[in-house]
Parts: C-alpha cells; structure tokens; sequence
C-alpha cells in the first residue's frame, strides 16, 4: 500500500504560496490508517519507549494509537495557556515572533526512555522545541518520528536525536 496515495495536497492553505499537506484523508480511510500505524509501530518500537509524546495538534493521533499499540504511556505537548496545573514551557522562533510548547511538569519521570511524534516535519522547528522541552523536563529522548517529512526544507538536520519518516516530499 502507498500512503502517499491517501495523503491530499491543498495549495495556499494556511496562506498563499504555501501546499498544505492534509492527512484527514488518510485518517478518514480505515485500511491506509492502520497500514500506517503498522508500520510507525515497528519504526517507534525500535527504540524502546517508555512513553510518547505527541505535539498539538495531529502530533496526538499519530502518537495515542500507538501508545496503545505498543503498550507504553502518552504524553501531551500542548500550544503555551491550554494545560492545567504546574507547566513547564519552551519558546520557539517562528518566522514572524515566538511561539511556546508546553508540558506539565510531572509529565516524564527521569531517564524515561521518550519518543517524540508529530504527523509532518518542515522545518524541525516545533519537533526541535519539544525535544528540547522533553529534555528540560527530565526525559531520555531517544528517537522522533512522523509521517510525512518534506525534505526540501532539511528539518531533519534541526534534529539531534534519530528521526524517522514513513513518506517524504522533495
Ligand atoms: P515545522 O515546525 O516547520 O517543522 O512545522 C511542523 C508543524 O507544522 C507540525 O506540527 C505540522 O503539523 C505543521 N505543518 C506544517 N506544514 C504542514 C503541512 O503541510 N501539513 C500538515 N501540517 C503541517
């Protein structure tokens, strides 16, 4: 199966210029869906996680099944204001200001072996942020993934821990 084929490109969206890549058509087809979690559980497991962190918002339907799937525990790292009790925040440059991810503070315990999870790489700016962030709280972060990667943009190279992609663009 190519999950290439069940991904949609949507020109100018959020803005002019820029081709949006939209996985609802992915997560919409029940067949292509769980081929993808087949084998982002395989890429996931290898690294042994304890538990995994996924980034708001799609980062959270990549990373809840397979934390069931693999048996470990799972995380939120939600946008700065959407978290209740103690957090602990990152702030990330974006191209126009600053922008900030947050945990709670309690969210890892120490050496806790973290994978963390988006749907899509570009720039490696908001998985850099929350490496960061999963560090700054006291995780083990052994490794990064996501579906969709674009390689033209070299986020990968923002990433210092082993990062793995099911499909890419360039
Ligand atoms: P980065 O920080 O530049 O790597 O952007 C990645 C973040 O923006 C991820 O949280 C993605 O969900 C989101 N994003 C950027 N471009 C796209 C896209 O084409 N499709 C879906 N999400 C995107």
């Amino acid at each position: 199966m190519d999950i290439k084929d069940h991904i949609r490109a949507i020109p100018d969206f959020p803005k002019k210029g820029i081709l949006f890549y939209d996985i609802s058509t992915l997560l919409s087809h029940p067949d292509a869906w769980q081929v993808a979690m087949g084998r982002m559980a395989k890429i996931v497991g290898q690294h042994r996680p304890d538990i995994l962190v996924g980034i708001e918002s799609r980062g959270f339907l990549v990373a809840a099944p397979l934390a069931l799937k693999l048996g470990c525990g799972f995380v939120m790292a939600r946008k700065r204001g959407k978290l209740p009790g103690k957090t602990v925040e990152h702030e990330y440059d974006l191209e126009y200001g600053t922008d900030a991810i947050a945990l709670q503070d309690d969210a890892l315990a120490p050496g806790q072996r973290v994978v963390v999870l988006d749907d899509l790489l570009a720039t490696g700016g908001t998985l850099n942020a929350t490496i960061e962030l999963c560090k700054k709280v006291g995780g083990n972060v052994v490794g990064a993934a996501g579906i969709i990667e674009l390689t033209f943009l070299n986020g990968r190279s923002r990433i210092d821990v082993p990062f793995d992609s099911l499909i890419s663009y360039d």
